[in-house]
């Protein structure tokens, strides 16, 4: 984030209506181009995260999703189109993201996250966003998040309900310290709705653009959630575990 950068006119003509917002402004608008974010599966909520992330500026997206097209995705995954199915989806997600703004940087890889290459991926990021399925896939991000000191973005669904965290280490309680073993009712295929995906995916498009631009308050040592089924929601405190495995005495 801290090499110089400019705003070209074009940029400026393209986010005048955000760069109105208290706070943000041409300053924050040069760190989102400045900033490279990793997102972990660009399916229902990870898309939508990429897509509000190109449209806001972002100068650079790193999308970790392995798999083809298939017709389960499209009720959700706003990145996938018919006409792509049976097709890689990282794919379809670079052709849609540079149809929105072509001056995006994008690196795609065709797999998803894991303990092998979670460290690289990691390396190369300023805020990482998890929106995987699966559990080792979470805590492989965690991990390397916690040891390399990145900001990551935790949100997920299920069914009508959502929940969103931002986990600062050092600062903020990690995923580890949230989740010491992987959740017994949690599921790899589950009810959803594309616009509950979608509704945290722009949660979470907002939390990373407050780290990036430093202005707002993320929801550093919160918990979000709701229930979009009768409109509740909450926000819960959550603390650090001072014996967590992962992220105790950093
Ligand atoms: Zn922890």
């Amino acid at each position: 984030m801290s090499k110089p950068i400019e705003l070209t006119p074009e940029e400026c003509a393209t986010y005048e209506w955000q760069m109105w917002v208290r706070g943000f402004g041409e300053e924050g608008q040069v760190k989102l181009k400045g900033a490279s974010v990793l997102i972990s599966r660009i399916g229902g909520l990870g898309g939508v995260v990429a897509y509000e992330l190109a449209a806001a500026g972002i100068g650079r997206l790193i999308l970790a999703h392995a798999g083809n097209v298939k017709h389960s995705d499209l009720n959700r995954q706003l990145l996938m189109t018919h006409d792509w199915l049976g097709r890689p989806r990282v794919e379809s997600a670079r052709r849609r993201l540079l149809e929105l703004n072509p001056r995006l940087e994008i690196d795609c890889l065709a797999q998803n996250v894991n303990a092998e290459n979670a460290e690289a991926l990691v390396a190369e990021a300023d805020v990482v966003i998890d929106c995987a399925p699966l559990f080792e896939e979470r805590y492989a991000m965690n991990y390397q998040a916690v040891a390399q000191q990145k900001p990551l973005i935790e949100c997920a669904m299920y069914e009508m309900e959502i929940s969103i965290t931002t986990i600062r280490p050092g600062l903020t309680p990690c995923l580890a310290c949230i989740y010491p073993a992987k959740p017994p009712a949690w599921r790899r295929e589950f009810p959803v709705f594309g616009a509950v995906s979608g509704t945290v995916g722009c949660l979470a498009a907002t939390e990373a653009i407050k780290v990036i631009s430093g202005f707002g308050e993320p929801l550093y040592g919160q918990m979000l959630t709701a229930d979009l089924r009768d409109m509740s929601i909450r926000k819960l405190s959550i603390k650090r575990n001072e014996d967590c495995a992962v992220c105790r005495g950093r």
